[in-house]
């Protein structure tokens, strides 16, 4: 067994702070400073993980280590094979710090609570003393976050967003928005029509090195009964490739990025979307970098000012926010059930065996990627389990489980806020409930599917559609007070008794939570 480091500071990277010029590092003295990793098999298996998700951070650490030892660090670093591996990363650092004895262990913020409080229990057990320091690779800080939360009623994204947009002077001129607009959900969101995309660039792929190789046979010996392929693994795995999987986006989707970013085709499972989610939230990616380079590219006229505003609400948006949420929540809101839902998780989620078309070709293409884009994973797997009324613990357990970007800082505020409603609308104004005729105008999946999205009961109908109507009679004592339903419930009052009881029936059929709760 190696002896730990000598070393009286230690620094602990976990799998999701791979950044080698991260300030940590790059302003930490080498010779009073280790860096302390590990590979641990409890981080893919406190939720069955898919193999892509776990070989992808493996190999990111990897490729991190050595860069490291290249610069001269001493690395303390514990692979799966080591004899003397330990289940959990924690019992494998109280280990270490107990018979090492630094003066100190510093970590950035975990971007999970539960590795969080387990290193903090690690060094309180061996009276090392813990530095838990915010994560320099986010634009806002918690603190900042929690600021701007403070005393408001509710934390809805468009503040946020204009209040960031301000402060860092992103897509501002002279004070305004770029363009006069904050938003042009307006110009963006379209469908494809009859004909399709047409030809979609390919993102770029980074076949495996001799690393990614090693490590993608330890994970198929390690983990032969997990969810999910591994021979489509081409994801950036050093900040190197990560910069050159955006210079490709930049280059060839962005300009189409705002106007289909809602759309969904069949066979095509990127369409116009970045692919950079993993590389950003192992921290291969700096969001600062990526915002500029989009900024630039409409600058220099290759991408529309909409696309572009699209594309950095998302990042500057939506990823400091739901951030920020997790952060101040935690961890009472991975325990929230607003719409009190119990229905199992259904099992064609983890196989995509089923005859709906738009969930097999997203369960599939999941489970040989690891990716979907963010329609593909609202207004299909998400508003699936939303309108069954599936238990939004089992949601986001599969959520966490299958994506190869999935963290839990990021993937639960998503799942149990934005997709499943169960904050009871802390961060969406409204569930996103809607009827198998969403789907129907977004993509072509329908076409190719045996039930119809028009149709609510009876042997061809849409099951999106019958649970629709089943979600909004189940919920409606829950779902009045809040403003932006009340068309749906309208539309509700206009069925009559025999069509109810058809629809409640069906529903019944199709497994639908009977579950019975407060709006929280
Ligand atoms: P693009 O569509 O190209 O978007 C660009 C970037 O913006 C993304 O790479 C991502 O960093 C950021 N982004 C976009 N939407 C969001 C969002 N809603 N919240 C935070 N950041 C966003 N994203 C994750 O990174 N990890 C997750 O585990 C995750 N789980 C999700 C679960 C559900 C139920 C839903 C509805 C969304 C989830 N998202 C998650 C957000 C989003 O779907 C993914 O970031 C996106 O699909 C990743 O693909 P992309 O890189 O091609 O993104
Ligand atoms: Fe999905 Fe319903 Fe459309 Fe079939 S008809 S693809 S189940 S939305």
């Amino acid at each position: 067994m190696p002896s730990p480091p000598s070393q009286p500071i230690w620094l602990l990277r976990l799998g999701d702070q791979l950044d080698p010029q991260a300030p940590e590092l790059t302003t930490a003295d080498p010779s009073r400073t280790a860096v302390w990793m590990a590979e641990a098999r409890g981080e893919a298996e406190h939720v069955p993980s898919h193999r892509a998700r776990i070989a992808l951070f493996i190999s990111a650490m990897r490729h991190l280590r050595d860069t490291l030892r290249d610069r001269g660090w001493t690395v303390q670093y514990w692979t799966l094979d080591d004899p003397d591996a330990r289940a959990e990363l924690a019992d494998r650092l109280e280990a270490d710090l107990r018979a090492g004895q630094p003066d100190e262990l510093r970590v950035s913020q975990p971007g999970d609570h539960r590795v969080l409080t387990a290193v903090q229990r690690a060094c309180e057990q061996t009276g090392v003393r813990c530095t838990v320091e915010d994560d320099p690779h986010f634009i806002d800080s918690v603190s900042d976050f929690q600021a701007w939360a403070r005393g408001r009623k509710s934390l809805r994204l468009e503040h946020y967003y204009r209040a960031l947009r301000k402060r860092t002077g992103i897509l501002m001129t002279d004070g305004e928005p770029a363009g006069g607009q904050w938003n042009f959900d307006a110009d963006n969101r379209e469908a494809f029509g009859r004909h399709g995309p047409g030809p979609v660039p390919a993102p770029a792929a980074f076949p495996p090195d001799p690393t990614t190789r090693t490590v993608l046979t330890t994970v198929e010996q390690h983990f032969p009964d997990h969810p999910g392929a591994l021979e489509a693994f081409d994801w950036p795995v050093t900040p190197h490739d990560a910069e050159q999987a955006l210079d490709d986006f930049i280059e060839h989707r962005l300009p189409r990025f705002g106007r289909y970013q809602d759309a969904m085709w069949l066979g095509q499972p990127h369409l116009f979307h970045s692919r950079i989610a993993a590389a950003l939230n192992l921290k291969l990616l700096d969001p600062r970098t990526v915002i500029a380079r989009a900024e630039a590219a409409w600058q220099d006229g290759h991408a529309p000012l909409a696309s572009v505003e699209g594309f950095i609400r998302q990042i500057l948006g939506w990823r400091e926010y739901v951030r920020g949420i997790y952060h101040a929540r935690m961890p009472a809101y991975a325990e929230q059930n607003a719409l009190a839902a119990h229905a199992e998780l259904p099992g064609f989620y983890w196989s995509g065996e089923t005859r709906m078309v738009c969930l097999k070709e997203t369960v599939t293409q999941t489970l040989t990627y690891g990716y979907a884009h963010h329609i593909q994973r609202l207004m299909v797997t998400g508003l699936y389990a939303l309108l069954l009324g599936v238990r939004p613990q089992a949601v986001h357990e599969w959520y966490l489980s299958v994506y190869v970007d999935a963290v839990e800082w990021v993937e639960l505020p998503n799942t149990l806020g934005m997709s499943q409603f169960a904050d009871g609308g802390l961060l969406a104004s409204k569930p996103y409930a809607a009827t198998g005729q969403y789907i129907a105008r977004m993509s072509n999946y329908c076409a190719h599917c045996p039930y119809n999205p028009k149709v609510r009961t009876g042997d061809d109908a849409c099951p999106f559609t019958t649970l629709y109507w089943d979600f909004l009679l189940r919920n409606e004592t829950r779902l009045r007070p809040i403003p932006r339903m009340k068309m749906q419930l309208r539309n509700l009052e206009r069925l009559q008794e025999e069509e109810r009881t058809a629809i409640r029936m069906a529903a019944e059929r199709l497994g639908a939570s009977r579950g019975e709760g407060i709006l929280r």
